[in-house]
């Protein structure tokens, strides 16, 4: 394992892919560290790439090069034009892809990039000289050094997860939360703040009675993501929309103080998040 490296960076999500990518493509020496090799540009939520604003980003860093549109379009199920009714400027592609398939392919691509090595450790501490980043320190104690170091830890920074009344600190749900390296930032001087997103309860496909459900079939022809030669292999599948009724919405009322969103819990600000009503 070199010990020195043009690039370093540091967690292997979505943006800390591109940018592992296009540092190899140039030519540099890349370590890409992350804290699990197993989650690998894992989706959070639900298994959307795309949508209103975001859609307009996946095509950007297609146009530059980038891996996103690619991969979504080689593991998408479904794809739909949002705002179709609306004026071109505010139409958005989205997909929904399999999220497991999803991070697969990304891996591979990281994987299969020359001067690019991937690699499983925590990053707790930058290495500093003369008021520049050099490098960085790991949970196990290496010391790589880097001309540049890349910071892409997402949504792990100080990570926290409300479910109802309960607390717990996270990355992703069962991921661990990176807690060292926010404190090394804020001894630098770097403000740091909270950031707060919601998200649904998983269900389980076997309890839905899917014949009262609407169906949203995906579009067609299908408008994939990237510009450059690509393909849609997978099978397309239809997504189903139901609707709140008197029952659900006194299950609601009755359990408002439960929720973290309500008592108070939640202190964080987002301009959006994903709610699950
Ligand atoms: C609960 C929840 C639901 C969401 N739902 C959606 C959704 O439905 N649709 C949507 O588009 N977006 C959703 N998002 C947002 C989406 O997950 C993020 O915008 C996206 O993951 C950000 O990508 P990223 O590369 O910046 O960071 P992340 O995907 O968070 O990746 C960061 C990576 O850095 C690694 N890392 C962190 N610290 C260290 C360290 N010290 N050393 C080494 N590695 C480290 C982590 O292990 C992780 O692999 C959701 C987010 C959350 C938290």
């Amino acid at each position: 394992m070199p010990q020195n490296w043009d690039v370093i960076i540091v967690g292997a999500g979505h943006a800390g892919c591109e940018a592992a990518l296009a540092a190899a493509k140039m030519e540099q020496n890349t370590l890409l560290l992350t804290q699990s090799v197993d989650q690998v540009a894992a989706m959070s939520c639900n298994p959307a790439i795309g949508g209103l604003a975001k859609g307009h980003l996946v095509k950007e860093i297609d146009a530059l090069g980038g891996a996103m549109g690619l991969v979504a379009d080689a593991t998408a199920i479904q794809f739909r034009t949002l705002n179709q009714k609306k004026g071109a400027a505010v139409q958005a592609t989205r997909c929904q892809s399999d999220m497991l398939v999803y991070k697969t392919v990304m891996r591979r691509r990281i994987e299969g990039q020359n001067k690019l090595v991937l690699k499983q450790a925590e990053v707790i501490g930058l290495l500093e000289e003369r008021g520049r980043i050099n490098g960085v320190l790991t949970q196990l104690g290496e010391q790589l050094s880097a001309k540049t170091v890349i910071v892409t830890t997402g949504t792990f920074f100080n990570g926290l997860i409300h479910i109802g009344d309960r607390r717990f600190p996270a990355g992703r749900a069962w991921d661990f939360p990176s807690l060292t390296l926010p404190e090394e930032l804020k001894s630098l001087g770097l403000k740091m703040g909270r950031m707060k997103t919601g998200t649904t309860p998983r269900l389980d496909r076997r309890t839905i009675d899917f014949s009262k459900l609407e169906v949203q079939p995906g579009e067609k022809p299908i408008k994939p993501f990237s510009f450059w030669e690509t393909s849609v292999p997978l099978p397309q599948v239809p997504c189903h929309i139901t609707y709140t009724g008197k029952a659900s919405q006194k299950i609601i009322e009755d359990n408002l103080h439960r929720s973290a969103m309500y008592s108070g819990a939640i202190t964080g600000i987002g301009p959006r998040y994903c709610p699950s009503i």
